[in-house]
């Protein structure tokens, strides 16, 4: 494909800046997707939006914005062995060297190798008409998903299905969730599917909370408070949740997961930045609870996760609040910033609702 496109930059101090660049030509094993919908994640704020934090080659390369993207194949490079002209994909947004341990163990995300690059931090990323992909990094979209429902899944929904596998959640689990963005909401929304028994929130923003309860995901939604402890411990019995998930990445919402946990209970850290503390004796090493964290996904379960979405007749989407066109990601990304807001999209053509 010829002609040039519309890219988004984020040149950090909290600004959008729109690049014309040429249309990339896709090289051996690689594929021209273009763009239907690309979600904006809340590392896009926090690492990247507000300021640059990663340092060096971990840092933000001044490419196109972006890592959770997803669209349609319109163009094949040479060797391509699966996908071809028309497929739906969702795009796993870490390209692994493919030859380091964790890279073959599908864990592309924790990849060792200096070649590792990440959608939109590394190399261009989904806020562009196109994006150009290496196969091996492609998820198949199933029919029934939207494109929005696939953004969703390249980073937020993948991430939340990781640390769910982790800890295990079924009907023997009350299950506690603190923070309710995007993130916290698909903990919810998964934790229900797999048969999770009473699903309580936590959340500061009033906003959240609101969307929160209209969502209908959880049995009981609480404002942040220096009660919400004993408030999750005399909903379930005085005993505590058997799962707990964080996905406020705030100190006082850690220590809450942790110690609304019951004895012998199951904590997963998603959410990222900042501290927490915690008393070791009291709040984990005698009630024996343990705390996992866990960082994006492996492609295979992402893999398995679409598949599952599909069975339990789950989307993603319902969790988009606004949609924008690439012209506006400004506003977007402003949206997203302030929270006032569930997932934002930056969406192309009938994604454009
Ligand atoms: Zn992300
Ligand atoms: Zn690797």
């Amino acid at each position: 494909m010829e002609g040039t496109m519309k890219g988004a930059y984020l040149p950090g101090n909290s600004t959008v800046v729109l690049k014309d660049v040429p249309i990339p030509k896709p090289g051996h094993g690689q594929v021209l997707v273009k763009t239907k919908s690309c979600t904006i994640c809340g590392s896009d704020i926090r690492a990247i939006y507000r300021e640059h934090t990663g340092k060096g080659a971990e840092g933000y390369q001044n490419v196109i914005a972006g890592h959770e993207p997803c669209g349609q194949v319109v163009e094949e490079g040479p060797g391509i062995r699966r996908f071809k002209k028309g497929s739906r994909v969702i795009v796993y947004h870490i390209s692994g060297c493919g030859v380091c341990h964790d890279c073959r163990m599908g864990y592309m995300i924790s990849c060792s190798s200096p070649l590792r690059a990440a959608y939109g931090w590394q190399r261009d990323g989904g806020m562009a008409e196109y994006m150009l992909c290496d196969e091996k990094d492609l998820v198949e979209l199933p029919d029934s998903l939207s494109y929005t429902d696939g953004a969703q899944v390249a980073c937020g929904f993948g991430t939340v299905y990781e640390a769910i596998m982790k800890v295990g959640v079924s009907g023997n689990d009350n299950v506690l969730v603190v923070g309710l963005g995007p993130v916290g909401l698909a903990t919810a929304m998964l934790c229900k599917a797999m048969g999770a028994g009473k699903i309580f929130g936590i959340e500061a923003n009033g906003f959240r909370v609101d969307l929160a309860k209209k969502l209908d995901l959880f049995d009981k939604v609480l404002q942040a408070a220096e009660s919400n402890v004993d408030e999750i411990k005399s909903l379930t019995g005085g005993s505590g949740v058997e799962r707990s998930f964080d996905a406020s990445a705030s100190d006082k919402g850690r220590a809450a997961a942790i110690r609304a946990a019951r004895q012998w209970g199951k904590i997963a850290f998603v959410g990222e930045g900042n501290t927490v503390s915690f008393n070791p004796s009291p709040d984990i090493i005698h009630p024996q609870k343990s705390i996992y964290g866990s960082w994006v996904t492996s492609i295979w379960l992402m893999e398995d996760l679409v598949e599952r979405l599909v069975r339990w007749n789950l989307h993603p989407d319902i969790l988009v609040t606004h949609r924008f066109p690439l012209e506006k990601a400004d506003e977007a990304y402003k949206l997203m910033d302030r929270g006032q807001c569930g997932k934002v999209a930056v969406c192309f053509d009938s994604e454009l609702k």
